[in-house]
């Protein structure tokens, strides 16, 4: 988290691996596979690295072991400089700057990818509100009510949550407020028909 990192803007990205469907979101550095495709490389170079390097990483794991205040001197050497960050508004005024486009674009992510026909729409069949304000993330089958309770419980929660569980198909989908509460309503009319009154 260098200061550099907070003046760059973030961008919303395509992955470079051919036949990857996903998108990201690039916050600093050259990245360009999304997640998953990162982690795969990641792993087999990690992989080669450790037969590589057998003997030096157990030197530096019996270091840490023989030495346990190494990780109390490096732990406190960091909460310093965090302090020191924290008590820097014009830094904090940057980083709260970056947190709201960092949501926006997640926001923006997970909406599109549950939009009509995988475009920023509501699902509902005819409407064109592309509004991102006016546009919420829907549960299918109406669990929001467990799927909140059960920890997704703010709206950027729930995206970061959907994205981590590699956005699962038929379970959500993008409506805008209105089409939302219409759905509801609808809902409410049939179990009072079902009930007879
Ligand atoms: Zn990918
Ligand atoms: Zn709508």
């Amino acid at each position: 988290m260098s200061r550099k990192c907070y003046e760059k803007k973030p961008l919303l990205r395509k992955c470079a691996t051919e036949g990857c469907l996903n998108t990201f979101v690039r916050t600093c550095g050259r990245h360009i596979y999304c997640r998953p495709c990162a982690e795969s490389r990641d792993k087999k170079s990690h992989e080669k690295y450790r037969t590589a390097n057998k003997k030096s990483i157990k030197l530096g794991k019996d270091r840490w072991r023989l030495d346990p205040s190494r990780r109390e001197k490096l732990l406190k050497r960091y909460r310093n400089l965090m302090n020191k960050k924290y008590k820097d508004l014009e830094w904090r005024k940057k980083k709260n700057q970056r947190d709201a486009e960092l949501k926006h674009l997640l926001k923006v992510e997970v909406l599109t990818r549950y939009g009509k026909g995988g475009v920023l729409l509501c699902c509902w069949r005819g409407c064109a509100v592309s509004d991102i304000d006016c546009l919420t993330l829907d549960h299918v089958r109406n669990n929001g009510k467990e799927h909140r309770a059960s920890g997704a419980s703010s709206g950027c929660r729930i995206y970061r949550i959907v994205k981590r569980e590699g956005f699962p198909k038929g379970e959500y989908q993008t409506l805008c407020a209105s089409h939302q509460l219409k759905k509801e309503i609808k809902r409410r009319r049939a179990l009072r028909l079902d009930r007879g009154w």
